[in-house]
């Protein structure tokens, strides 16, 4: 807990949850709630760490703060394997363990769906990203954040005067966010040339079938399923030759190492963290635009907050565009300005809504 660095924004809980009866090991992190209460996903990994749990609470407080929401930023992590996890006590007893910290509104991540946040509704009343059988607007089934991190796609692109149409995207990790993102980029004329999971890379210059691709994905496992294409390891992607690359799974897989060998012109960060604030340097050195997560993968916050607000998922996804569209080409305005990284400026403007609202609100504020 000790690497956890506090700064004028937060974080303003951190809490190791532990519960032997059934098993339960985890970490919350309420960063910032100015704004209102926290909305922030629960990751299901084997090896999510309190610093990891932070970094990713600090890129909700960004992301909600920038898309307008009001909702403050946290994140939580259970440590287990969620392929062989019995995952049904383990949220149980996390509802329980969170019950009392109600400024901090459960959704999914990596490693649980739907159905989880319906045994958190059960036990404390408060989750998003419900089915939609039971009023949720099932941010991943509607493919929210793959739609939001295309609709940002459509300007960093005609930034740097890449037309969409035709434009080479490899896509790293074929989950929840990469699959809608290949599916709404192919619906723009855009080519998937590679795509991987953690069993390899599958590769076609010549582009690939995304209706196939996904199926083989969602039917057999894996993207190596596919018919046709080369077979390569799984780090390989982020050196293939294309003109966008969208990592779409772990934190920090672009470092100073690989980052050299990357061709594409564009990097929209479907992921959380990503790429390492280092390698975001030599990229842009380099004259790769990196559009930051809190920018690109806001679509499945908003989502999340428009069914908190009993929106409907057409309001949702029109919210999406216009307010991914218009940050995005705010945070570049401000690079040309000011010459600064897309991150920092997308930073300042968040952190500008977020310092405002701390003038008139303690960020200790008890949301109900
Ligand atoms: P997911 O579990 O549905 O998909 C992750 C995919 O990554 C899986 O296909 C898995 O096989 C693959 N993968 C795992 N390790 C890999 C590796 N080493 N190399 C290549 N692929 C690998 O998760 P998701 O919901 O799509 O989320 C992916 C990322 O996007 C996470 O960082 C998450 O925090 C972030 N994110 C998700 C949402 C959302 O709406 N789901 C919103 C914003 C951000």
């Amino acid at each position: 807990m000790t690497s956890i660095p506090n700064d004028s924004i937060g974080p303003a809980k951190v809490l190791r949850l532990y519960d032997p009866q059934s098993g339960l090991r985890g970490v919350v992190v309420v960063d910032n709630v100015t704004l209102g209460p926290a909305i922030g996903g629960v990751r299901v990994s084997p090896s999510v760490t309190p610093l990891e749990v932070f970094r990713l609470a600090r890129a909700m407080t960004m992301k909600n703060s920038i898309a307008g929401i009001d909702h403050g930023g946290a994140k939580a992590g259970i440590i287990a394997d969620p392929h062989t996890a019995d995952l049904e006590p383990l949220f149980r007893a996390f509802a329980r363990m969170i019950a009392g910290i109600d400024e901090y509104i459960p959704g999914p991540d990596m490693g649980c769906d739907e159905q989880a946040m319906v045994w958190i509704q059960e036990e404390i009343g408060r989750s998003v990203g419900l089915p939609a059988e039971l009023g949720g607007l099932p941010l991943d089934l509607l493919g929210a954040t793959g739609f939001g991190v295309v609709a940002c796609a459509e300007v960093a692109a005609q930034e740097i005067g890449l037309p969409l149409k035709g434009a080479r995207v490899a896509i790293q990790g074929l989950g929840n966010v990469g699959a809608a993102a290949a599916c709404f980029f192919a619906e723009k004329g855009a080519s998937i040339v590679a795509v991987n999971d953690r069993s390899g890379t599958i590769f076609d210059p010549d582009g690939l079938d995304v209706g196939r691709l996904v199926t083989a994905k969602r039917q057999q496992g894996s993207v190596l399923d596919y018919a046709g294409g080369q077979r390569l390891p799984v780090d390989e992607i982020f050196a293939l030759d294309c003109d966008i690359l969208v990592p779409a799974a772990n934190p920090d897989v672009i470092d100073l190492q690989n980052a050299a060998q990357v061709k594409a012109k564009l990097i929209l960060q479907g992921a959380n963290i990503p790429v390492t604030l280092e390698a975001e340097a030599a990229l842009a050195k380099r004259g790769v635009l990196v559009v930051p997560d809190f920018i690109a993968n806001a679509g499945g916050v908003i989502m999340a907050a428009m069914e908190y607000r009993r929106k409907s998922a057409e309001v949702a996804f029109t919210y999406i565009t216009q307010m991914i569209q218009a940050n995005t080409e705010r945070i570049l305005d401000k690079v040309k300005k000011e010459d600064l990284l897309p991150r920092a400026a997308g930073e300042l403007l968040a952190r500008e809504r977020i310092e405002t609202g701390m003038k008139y609100r303690s960020w200790s504020h008890k949301w109900r």
